[in-house]
């Protein structure tokens, strides 16, 4: 009897220990999270800029000519907010593909630099690619949706969710701010570039 208690007591007094192991492992790695999302709330920009997004993904299922990219990199809030526009046009038959998402800024400053090659000038470039510190790709909130038909689902539903078409010459290009979900979306420019 007195055996069988102190048996059931260590046996009790280790499922603790063993316990307190498990709550000290998991605050330590909330604790290692929660650093994390401290530095990034901190200086959202700077260190979220530096992020590349996947270059390429696979081939969107509904038009070839389009690919799927992954959502890695961007914004923790814009890919919980992508995913649930997402499910939403799921919901509705239409498929929405992530034609270009996240880029870090040297990704977008190949981009500019291929664009200068090609119109001959910085000048002329800027009028159809942005710089890395213009780029919403960059800051992690926007995303070039493709099809164009899931485009247009987007331009109609998307607003509810506060995902945006924000150009004239874009109608892919779309991006989120929680604001516009209950604001509406801001007023349409005509171009990113000023263009
Ligand atoms: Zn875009």
């Amino acid at each position: 009897m007195v055996s069988t208690t102190s048996s059931s007591s260590r046996r009790t007094a280790i499922s603790v220990l063993v316990a307190l192991g498990l709550v000290g492992i998991a605050m330590v790695s909330l604790g290692a999270t929660g650093f994390a999302v401290k530095q990034v709330s901190g200086h959202p920009l700077a260190i979220l800029e530096e992020v590349p997004g996947p270059d390429t993904g696979p081939t969107c299922a509904v038009d070839k000519r389009y690919v799927d990219e992954a959502t890695s990199g961007m914004r923790p809030d814009v890919i919980e907010a992508w995913n649930t526009l997402r499910a939403k046009a799921k919901a509705q038959n239409v498929e929405l593909c992530v034609n270009d998402g996240k880029r870090s800024r040297s990704q977008q400053q190949q981009e500019f630099d291929k664009a200068v090659q090609r119109f001959g000038s910085v000048e002329q470039a800027k009028k159809w690619a942005l710089q890395p510190e213009t780029s919403m790709h960059v800051k992690g909130i926007a995303v070039d949706i493709q099809p164009q038909n899931s485009a247009a689902w987007v331009d109609k539903n998307g607003g509810a969710l506060g995902w945006c078409r924000r150009y004239d010459n874009e109608k892919w290009h779309f991006e989120y701010d929680p604001a516009w979900a209950t604001g509406g979306c801001p007023p349409r420019l005509p171009s990113a570039t000023g263009n």
